[in-house]
């Protein structure tokens, strides 16, 4: 080719490839577009409380290892769907709590620990799921946690602290949500009555039922409950951990999320925004208890399997979120010398397939051995409680010396001494360290599958997760943060 024909080919080549590029332009435009104008009919929010990556990667190479089973949340949402980051800080604090994380979730905000669909700044914007039922959707409110919990509450309903128990719950009777599932009985029950937690007489159950709500308390029931609207109340407080459940008294978090599905997809309607939370993903890491946690996130990943089969089914119509609030407890698997006194590689042991049998190997949580060892141990209760629930485990002079005369382990909140130390003893056998008993500061992760799931790839701010919720529910106004609604 001369120069002039290579000029004259490439000229040809540019203006062929520039064409095509209009031509195609306007199309991926309309795509785009059409893409961004989606709105989901079924919206699901997984939130796994205190869960890092590092939560779910361990209990997705546990069961790969020991089950040779995958992870609904890794190979599904985050693999067909999208993943992104978020941070967690809260408007006063690096390290932020349940109430603050759940408002910036649900309300798009930034608030102070502790407050409840509150901005910082006072403001208090309608929350994801009170403009999901202004719109007709029906709503489901699942959690292992009490139901005046943090996270359920920030999600729909607004108060100053955390801690008022009873008024969240008459907040409750005010939204009414159609689903309200979870534990946390005792604020239900007037002071007066047996079990009772509340400050004044109220029957909470009693003025649910005149709104027209059914009633349960055991899996059981849960299983042959009709709707539309459904209030159970399955414990006092939190629900109990899935590695000591009893199957025939609480449901899991499986089981409720399974009944939620049934009683919202009664009858027709406009869709529903079904939330869904395991509160003891967050109580197992405060623990330092590995076993527990890997049983938890077991379970609510099957039922982050169920909205996936549901997906399945209405591909066009669903959007699943699996998020977090917070990292809980620095939780990794790291090595460590083999002897506490020890110090070089010869001693060292790594983690490996051995940790996770160890860990498949303990069947209670650390809370029921705490209990079992009772308030003032003997040498010979210990020896037996590691006999039968720890075999094989080594328990050093040190942490047995903590168990024997309650000494404190360092800095430790959160936790009781006999449960810090049983905390101690299961992390040098198996390899999973916690750098703590807190909340850590590490951005969470934000699985998306479904209609609208490319808005939340990428590192975004936590406010920004409540935001396209807004965008996708066809909330015109955009919150700015912290704006009066
Ligand atoms: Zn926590």
């Amino acid at each position: 080719m001369t120069d002039k024909s290579q000029r004259r080919f490439f000229a040809l080549l540019a203006m062929t490839l520039l064409g095509g590029c209009a031509l195609l332009m306007p199309f991926q435009a309309r795509q785009v577009d059409a893409l961004q104008s989606r709105k989901p009919k079924f919206i699901f929010i997984f939130l796994a409380d205190g869960a890092g990556i590092t939560h779910l990667e361990i209990t997705r190479m546990y069961n790969q290892l020991v089950y040779n089973e995958g992870l609904n949340i890794t190979d599904r949402i985050f693999t067909e769907g999208s993943l992104g980051l978020m941070t967690t800080h809260s408007a006063d604090r690096l390290v932020s709590d349940s109430a603050a994380s759940a408002t910036a979730l649900a309300n798009g905000c930034k608030a102070k620990n502790g407050w409840v669909g509150i901005c910082a700044d006072g403001s208090i914007p309608k929350s994801v799921l009170e403009i999901a039922k202004r719109r007709g959707m029906k709503i489901g409110l699942v959690t292992s946690a009490a139901v005046y919990d943090a996270s359920p509450a920030a999600f729909s309903i607004h108060i100053h602290s955390r801690r008022l128990a009873d008024e969240i719950v008459e907040a409750y009777l005010d939204y009414q949500p159609d689903l309200l599932m979870g534990g946390g009985r005792n604020r239900f029950l007037p002071k007066d009555r047996k079990e009772g937690r509340r400050k004044d007489y109220k029957d909470m159950i009693a003025l649910f039922r005149n709104k027209g709500y059914a009633y349960v308390s055991t899996r059981q029931e849960l299983m042959e409950v009709e709707g539309p609207k459904v209030l159970g109340l399955f414990s006092l407080a939190d629900m109990g951990f899935e590695i000591d459940r009893d199957e025939g008294s609480e449901p899991s978090v499986f089981d409720m999320t399974q009944a939620a599905i049934r009683i919202l997809q009664e009858g027709k309607g406009m869709g529903f925004v079904l939330f869904i939370e395991n509160e003891n993903i967050d109580t197992s890491a405060h623990l330092s208890d590995v076993a527990a946690l890997i049983h938890e996130v077991r379970e609510f990943d099957r039922a982050v399997g169920l909205a996936y089969e549901f997906y399945k089914k209405h591909p066009q119509e669903t959007l699943i979120l699996v998020t977090s609030d917070h990292e809980t407890g620095g939780l990794a698997l790291t090595g460590a010398a083999r002897q506490i006194k020890f110090i070089g590689p010869v001693g060292r042991v790594l983690p490996s397939r051995e940790s996770l049998k160890r860990i498949h190997s303990i069947r209670i949580s650390i809370r029921r051995a705490a209990r079992l060892l009772g308030r003032r141990p003997s040498s010979e209760d210990i020896d037996s409680l590691m006999a039968e629930h720890f075999k094989g485990f080594v328990l050093t002079a040190e942490l047995r010396e903590v168990l024997l005369k309650k000494k404190r382990l360092g800095p430790t909140f959160y936790s009781k001494a006999t449960a810090a130390a049983l905390g101690a003893m299961v992390a040098h056998n198996t390899q999973a360290y916690w750098i703590g008993r807190g909340h850590t500061n590490q951005p969470v992760f934000v699985g998306a599958l479904g209609v609208g799931a490319e808005r939340f790839r990428g590192y975004q701010d936590n406010t920004d997760f409540a935001r396209h919720l807004f965008a996708l529910l066809g909330e015109k106004r955009q919150q700015a943060e912290g704006s009066e609604q």
